[in-house]
């Protein structure tokens, strides 16, 4: 089990000192998280690694999983989307649905914390079924600059009960919710099989596994296949370097097998693909196995990683580029400009503008001093800004906030 120690050398005394004094006013302090999957998604990924080492520290940190039938999340999804701004016929079905299921969960889910902190639309109804003794918060991780109207009426029936929600972007605050708003970014676990160090062995072994040779430089976007990762815009990118660079893309995803729209946006880039002039030079990598400590190995032996979402919230494919040192060429959206600044700790572009990616990704490929510059600054940027021992951070700050005023 790690423990905040093991993060030292990474993050440097002044960020474990300033830890363990803030959490001397929580020792023992009962936080209860609650989400609704256990794997899959950052989320799950998140709280994989921060409540163990909450509890690490001395609080006594817990978490619990909405269950769900496949319906209760065909319905949440919809509302995901929604909140991103897409369309919803919202009727009483669907509401009955969602609320039943919470309260369903809710009357086996005994709550007795001193704070409660709710991931995401799945159970944010919760709330409502319990005799509320201690603070809530909702940490919304979706995209809410721009939620479908009607929904986001609905749902802050439900927001109002809480006493602080949490959003990852300035950008998301909301102006018509009376409720207290926080930013915290997202982050990543240095220590995790996805972002830990790997020896050169095992990045060849997981190289030669998935058939990606290493003869030739490559460039990589990892990323589910969905239209706004543009995985197409990928292709005509490459296209075009290749004719000046010779180099090879790996294009990896993973996809849920219930996603159809995932499943068609595949089939064009496999179409797209094979029309190429250099297309045994497009590696594609479907729900890869052992999918952590190859993403690893990818994004540790691409020279390049593009990122070229037409929409991104965060983009922790960013993050996890940059945390090793790869340099990253990716869409001025979302939360990537929280991350990159142009030209210093890697390269942001206009999404439509493919000219531009072709520059820069031409420009990092032949210029290894260019390489150097922009992959020290990344490395740095996130380990001041995007680690788990900030997120870390932020959450004690917010519980001394909650149960000292
Ligand atoms: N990811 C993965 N395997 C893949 C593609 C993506 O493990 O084949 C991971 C990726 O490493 C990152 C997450 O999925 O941790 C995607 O998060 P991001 O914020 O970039 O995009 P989202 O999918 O949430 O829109």
């Amino acid at each position: 089990m790690r423990t905040l120690e093991d993060y030292r050398e990474i993050v440097g005394d002044d960020v474990l000192s300033r830890l363990y004094k803030r959490v001397r006013r929580l020792y023992g302090a009962r936080v209860l998280h609650i989400n609704s999957t256990f794997f899959g998604g950052g989320v799950a990924e998140m709280l994989t690694s921060l409540v163990p080492l909450m509890n690490s520290v001395g609080l006594d940190a817990d978490w619990r999983i909405l269950h769900g039938t496949p319906d209760f999340f065909n319905v949440t999804k919809k509302f995901h989307n929604a909140l991103q701004g897409g369309a919803i016929n919202l009727t009483e079905m669907k509401k009955r649905l969602y609320v039943q299921t919470n309260e369903e969960f809710a009357s086996y889910c005994k709550i007795d914390h001193d704070v409660v902190v709710v991931h995401d639309p799945q159970p944010l109804p919760m709330v409502r079924f319990y005799k509320k003794a201690q603070p809530w918060v909702w940490r919304c991780h979706v995209d809410l600059s721009d939620p479908n109207s009607d929904l986001w009426s609905y749902l802050k029936g439900f927001i109002l009960r809480y006493d602080v929600m949490v959003v990852s972007s300035e950008t998301y605050l909301k102006e018509d919710l009376p409720v207290e708003q926080r930013v915290f970014f997202p982050a990543i676990d240095p220590l995790s099989t996805k972002n830990e160090p790997l020896s050169e062995k095992t990045i060849h072994k997981y190289m030669k596994k998935f058939n990606i040779p290493l003869d030739k430089p490559i460039i990589a976007q990892i990323s589910r296949f969905d239209k706004w990762k543009d995985p197409e815009g990928v292709l005509e990118i490459f296209r075009r370097v290749r004719e000046e660079v010779d180099c090879r893309l790996v294009l990896c995803g993973n996809m849920a097998e219930d996603d159809p729209e995932g499943w068609s946006v595949l089939e064009r880039v496999r179409r797209r693909a094979g029309e190429l002039a250099a297309n045994s030079d497009v590696i594609l990598v479907v729900n890869p196995a052992q999918n952590n400590i190859f993403v690893n190995s990818l994004q540790r032996t691409a020279t390049v990683i593009i990122q070229k979402s037409i929409r991104e919230g965060f983009g922790l494919t960013v993050t996890e580029a940059m945390w090793k040192g790869t340099p990253v060429v990716a869409s001025r959206v979302g939360g990537i400009p929280l991350q990159i600044e142009d030209g210093e700790s890697g390269y942001l572009v206009d999404p439509h503008d493919n000219d531009a990616f072709v520059e820069k990704i031409v420009r990092l490929l032949k210029d290894p001093e260019e390489r150097e510059h922009i992959s020290r600054n990344a490395v740095e940027r996130v380990r001041q800004r995007f680690l788990i021992t900030r997120l870390l951070g932020d959450h004690l700050d917010l519980y001394l906030y909650l149960l000292e005023s």
